[in-house]
This record gives structure tokens, sequence and C-alpha cells, in this order.
């Protein structure tokens, strides 16, 4: 079975003293549960968030990274490596957001020698994948997102894909409030669940994590989830407001 996740992506908000009480909140509203939480916070969060994941005492909430850099050090102004990451704890990074690919330029080229790296040194991707409005209005989705997992992980081993968490994000439904309907999200979730089988086999595919992303809040976490190879979530706006935020994780359990 595929573990559970609720991971936020708090994106470029909340400042470091905000970042703490939220998580002072959703620890302080959660009962310990299965479903493994991750708070990805900005790089200058990750010191306090620690501290506050450290002295919630909850064993299920990990501390994540929104991006890295795959070079071990150098002269990449502006870049955070991976060794300085795991000095804070950080136990998952999310590789090849949608917004990282639209105006970062990222490849997926360069997700792939990130997704290298992340394994190298035992950290969890947790890799998007998704399509944009005009793509799924052609409905080459399927293709589409495909061709994203064979370009950035299909060169993995059996033993490494099975480190990583795989999040389907369509574009048009992240931060727009339209959310895929179950029959959008499990259908691509089947798909992507049917790819991975065919490429490693079906205890492989069976035993990866696939998160759905897009709008998923506290009103419809519970069928998203219910959902047969949807095994979660990443949370962009929802995942900065406390109650909704523990309402999600709930529908995790
Ligand atoms: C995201 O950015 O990963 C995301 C899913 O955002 P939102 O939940 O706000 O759509």
């Amino acid at each position: 079975m595929p573990q559970t996740i609720v991971a936020g992506n708090w994106k470029m908000n909340l400042t470091p003293n905000q970042g703490v009480t939220l998580i002072n909140e959703i620890a302080n509203a959660t009962p310990e549960q299965n479903v493994q939480v991750v708070f990805c916070t900005p790089f200058t969060h990750l010191a306090q968030a620690q501290q506050a994941i450290q002295a919630s005492g909850k064993s299920n909430f990990y501390l994540g990274a929104q991006n890295c850099y795959y070079q071990a050090s150098g002269a990449y102004t502006g870049e955070i490596s991976i060794s300085m990451l795991q000095e804070f704890g950080v136990s998952h990074v999310i590789i090849g957001h949608s917004e990282r690919r639209q105006y970062f330029n990222e490849s997926n080229e360069l997700l792939k020698l990130k997704v290298d790296a992340l394994l190298q040194n035992n950290i969890i991707p947790i890799f998007c994948c998704g399509e944009s409005l005009q793509v799924r209005e052609a409905n080459t989705q399927n293709s589409f997102v495909e061709n994203q997992l064979v370009e950035s992980i299909f060169h993995l081993d059996e033993t490494q894909i099975q480190k990583i968490v795989i999040a389907y994000e369509p574009i048009w439904a992240i931060g727009t409030g339209v959310t895929a309907s179950t029959q959008q999200a499990q259908e691509m979730h089947w798909h992507i669940r049917n790819v991975l089988a065919n490429k490693y086999s079906n205890l492989v595919a069976n035993n990866i994590s696939l998160l759905y992303g897009g709008s998923c809040n506290a009103a419809n976490a519970t069928e998203l989830f219910a959902l047969p190879d949807v095994n979660g979530g990443l949370i962009g706006g929802a995942a900065l407001k406390t109650a909704d935020f523990c309402a999600i994780i709930k529908a995790g359990n």
C-alpha cells in the first residue's frame, strides 16, 4: 500500500514567524495520525520550521523544501544545495512544480538531474507533473504527462523509483479554485499507475504514492483522497489556513 501523504506547499507566503505559528496551530489541532504531513516551506523558514516540528513531538510531521539545485556546491549564485537543506533536517523536496517550469524555465532534463541528486542524498523528491488547459482541451493530457515521467524519472531503477512521490497537478487547477473532477483525477492517477506498472511492475507501481494537487481544499479532500489511485495531496492555498489544512490532513486518514 502506498503511504498517504498530505504535503503543504507554502510557495512564497508567510514570514518565518508566521510559519512557526501555523505549524504550532496545526500540531495542536491534529491528533497523531498515520498520514505523513510534509511542510514545504521557503528556504528562509527552514531553521525555525525544523524547531517547531521537533518541539511538536509529532512523528508524522516532516520538513520539505520547494526546490534545490543539483550541483553539490560552487559558483551558482542564488541557488541552494541539497547538503544545505539536509542540515535543517529536510526529508522531501518538491521538484518540477508547474510554477518552476513556467516562470523559471525548468526543463524535464534539468529535473532529471535534480531527482538524481536528491536520491543520491536520500531525500525524497515530490515530483510534480501535469498538463496545461490547452493540452487538456486537446485531450492529449495522458501522453503529455507520460512524457514528463519518461524524460525525468523513467531512467531510475526499480529501487530508486519507489523512493519517489509523484504529484499530479493539472496546471488549470492550481490556485484557480477549479478542481479536477473525481473522474478526471482518478483517470489520470490510474494512467500514471498503469504507465509505472508497464515500465516496472504492478508491485512497484502499487508502492508509489500518487498525490493530487490543484485547488484541493477542506470541502473536496475527502472525496479526492478516497479515489483508488489517489494517495493524498499536494496543497497550496489551503495549506496556509490552520482549519483547512487540519481538515485535509484528517481526510487523509
Ligand atoms: C500547488 O501549488 O501545488 C497547489 C496545488 O496549489 P493550490 O492548492 O493553491 O491549487
